[in-house]
């Protein structure tokens, strides 16, 4: 049932919040009590800083939302399991070797928590999905991080040579920031290796941009997560479903790594309406494969701009691409802003390459007389 305004000031409860958000409700509506939400971001701004979809959940996902406003004054635990039973049927993996986090983010912070030690590092590279290092560095819990090669892949051979003695190793296959991919028997590879002269090592493969990824060398690695008791395998609905803002992650793991992991996670992480959202996307086969298509025409609409321009661009299998500006980064980015575009901060020790998220194709030919200003200036 959609909420209406009567079950909307019920819910409001304490009489702080009725006295502070009344007055605004009935001036000026609902919208008006939600709006300080946005504040921060103006809404004609093009946001391509996080890699994000920007279509955001497909139309279906949205109205099965909508069935379960209600639910969200129930307590999840239900809602949790039943989501991981159908989720672990749709992976065709067992459920007892799937484990879910309030988006793939909980599961990276967890599984320092769970694997590594002051006498057990993380192995993960320069630059990455940076997560692994500064939860970390949270913990003053050492951190091997062997830069990426020429190509902006990650230097497998030195990740491996830097894995004796590790807690974890990390490996981001396509790897955010710079979109590079490697094929995935090169990764399987470097991990058996590792498993071999780290007997400590737990293995985590992030496969949060998976199903963006068109090459005949790539598939999952959930298959070597299920054999090999020491590797996991993280997956999101962040970016190919479009629920970055509703939370929901996953992986795929031995349950002896999932019972060293469970202990970290907060209790009832998972919300009821991102659970729903994710029970409602699971179907979406079609879906999938039109974001697929439109990502891939954007990406390489994308790559010819920048290359016409003159500036390289690295080769991406994801929803974002990497651009040598030969500037400093966080000029351009500062140049961008101020003409309404969003891009993504430095990441070192890349300090000229900027990562620019994919928008929609109207979005990109919005920002493009943009780029091309700000890359004469
Ligand atoms: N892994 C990678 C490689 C990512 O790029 C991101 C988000 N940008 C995440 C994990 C975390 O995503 P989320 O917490 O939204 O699932």
């Amino acid at each position: 049932m959609a909420m209406n305004r009567r079950s909307f000031l019920h819910s409001l409860g304490a009489a702080g919040a009725a006295t502070t958000l009344l007055p605004l409700v009935q001036g000026r509506g609902l919208e008006a009590a939600v709006a300080p939400l946005r504040g921060g971001i103006a809404p004609s701004e093009i946001r391509l800083d996080s890699n994000e979809n920007p279509y955001g959940p497909a139309p279906e996902v949205l109205r099965a939302l909508a069935g379960w406003y209600e639910e969200a004054g129930r307590y999840p635990d239900f809602v949790i399991q039943n989501l991981r039973t159908a989720l672990a049927a749709s992976l065709g993996v067992p459920e007892d070797h799937l484990i879910l986090g309030c988006g793939s983010g909980e599961l990276l912070k967890v599984s320092v928590e769970a694997f590594m030690a002051a006498d057990r590092h993380a192995v993960t590279a320069s630059p990455t999905f940076e997560t692994v290092q500064s939860r970390a560095t949270a913990l003053k819990l050492p951190v091997r991080a062997p830069l990426v090669d020429k190509a902006l892949r990650i230097d497998l051979d030195a990740m491996v040579a830097a894995a004796p003695g590790a807690g974890l190793v990390f490996f981001c296959n396509p790897n955010n920031p710079t979109g590079t991919l490697h094929p995935t028997d090169a990764i399987e590879d470097a991990t058996m290796r590792v498993l071999r002269s780290a007997p400590d090592a737990m293995v985590l493969i992030d496969e949060a941009y998976f199903e963006y990824v068109d090459d005949p060398g790539y598939r999952s690695l959930i298959p070597l997560a299920l054999a090999e008791p020491r590797v996991l395998v993280l997956r999101t609905f962040s970016k190919i479903y479009g629920m970055a803002g509703l939370r929901l992650g996953h992986v795929v793991a031995h349950p002896d790594a999932i019972a060293r992991m469970r202990p970290h996670l907060a209790p009832n992480n998972v919300n009821v309406l991102a659970a729903a959202a994710a029970m409602a996307s699971l179907p979406l086969t079609t879906h999938v494969r039109t974001e697929v298509a439109r990502n891939a025409a954007v990406r390489e609409r994308t790559t010819r701009f920048f290359s016409g321009l003159g500036y390289a661009v690295v080769p991406s299998a994801t929803n974002f691409v990497m651009v040598d500006v030969r500037r400093p980064v966080a000029a351009f980015r500062d140049a961008c802003r101020a003409g309404g575009v969003l891009v993504g901060r430095p990441f070192a020790p890349l300090d000229t390459h900027a990562r620019i998220s994919l928008g929609t194709a109207d979005e990109m030919a919005r920002a493009e007389p943009v780029f091309r200003q700000v890359l004469a200036g």
